[in-house]
């Protein structure tokens, strides 16, 4: 497995590939590596000739207020967990090569970026846009591999790429989750005991929604009343502390719908602590 720590390297080597019509995987990761992150590198080489990975802790994507100084960083184990599932190359940049003196472009990211996590974390997406798209141009791949975890990021690439043509084919990658339900996170590792019992909230308010749609609910409203009642279950002790969001909303638009007649997906951000969990479950009427 090659450590690829230039931009100029990186290019180098996904054109060498390119140039053989290889089929060139990139799944792009901020490291803290987990169970999720390493099912998408698995889904990649299992698919492409190649899978390049990378690991940039992006600080354009963080708040001055977020957890960019504190995010945890466990490089050798990341890059050894990679070297298992048989990735071919691991991209980590210096900042400043990302980022060198004076950049100042970035991409305004598509309308499907403005609600929800673009409520509560309004920079974020430009963010996570311009570094993906710069991603995409360091490391021109024939496939980016993406989790359904985030899934508005989801959307949000998606778009990008369209509306952009950038030549990539997005592949999207379910959600891995803890045996208990908890959807798999390098921020779960800020939580303590009592809080990680807590944050199981995210799942069960996930399942309580689907059940209601199960059971006949077709009024969004009222399943995300289920949903925030499911979240803050009996208070701070057993619920989570706050919720920025617990939405059901259209599955392709992310818009807000009165009735589910098509597929929706519902979406929760919440805060345990100081930890900011998000999850969601598509659900079909
Ligand atoms: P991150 O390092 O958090 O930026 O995530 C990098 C990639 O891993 C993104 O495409 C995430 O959606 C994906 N990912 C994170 N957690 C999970 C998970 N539990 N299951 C599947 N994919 C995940």
């Amino acid at each position: 497995m090659q450590i690829l720590r230039t931009t100029k390297q990186a290019t180098e080597l996904v054109w060498q590939w390119r140039r053989r019509d290889a089929s060139v995987g990139l799944v792009p990761t901020m490291g803290a590596l987990h169970e999720g992150h390493l099912s998408l590198a698995r889904t990649s080489v299992g698919q492409c000739d190649h899978t390049v990975t990378t690991i940039f802790v992006n600080p354009t994507q963080f708040a001055p207020h977020e957890d960019l100084s504190r995010y945890p960083r466990t490089l050798d184990a990341d890059l050894e967990g990679l070297r298992r599932e048989g990735v071919s190359a691991v991209f980590v940049p210096e900042s400043d090569d990302i980022y060198p003196p004076g950049f100042s472009t970035s991409v305004q990211p598509p309308s499907v970026a403005q609600s929800l996590e673009g409520e509560f974390r309004p920079a974020h997406f430009q963010g996570v846009a311009t570094v993906v798209l710069k991603l995409f141009h360091i490391l021109p791949t024939t496939h980016a591999f993406f989790g359904q975890k985030d899934y508005q990021q989801l959307c949000v690439i998606r778009a990008m790429v369209r509306d952009l043509n950038v030549p990539i084919e997005i592949v999207a990658c379910p959600t891995v989750r803890e045996t208990d339900g908890l959807a798999m996170s390098s921020r779960n590792r800020y939580l303590n005991a009592e809080q990680r019992i807590r944050a199981l909230r995210l799942f069960a308010a996930l399942d309580a929604a689907e059940h209601a749609v199960h059971d006949g609910q077709r009024d969004a409203a009222a399943i995300e009343r289920i949903m925030q009642a499911t979240l803050l279950a009996d208070g701070p002790e057993q619920g989570v502390d706050s919720i920025d969001y617990a939405k059901l909303v259209d599955a392709q638009t992310l818009q807000p719908i009165r009735q589910l007649d098509d597929r929706a997906v519902a979406l929760i951000a919440a805060k345990v602590g100081s930890t900011r969990l998000i999850d969601n479950r598509l659900i079909d009427p």
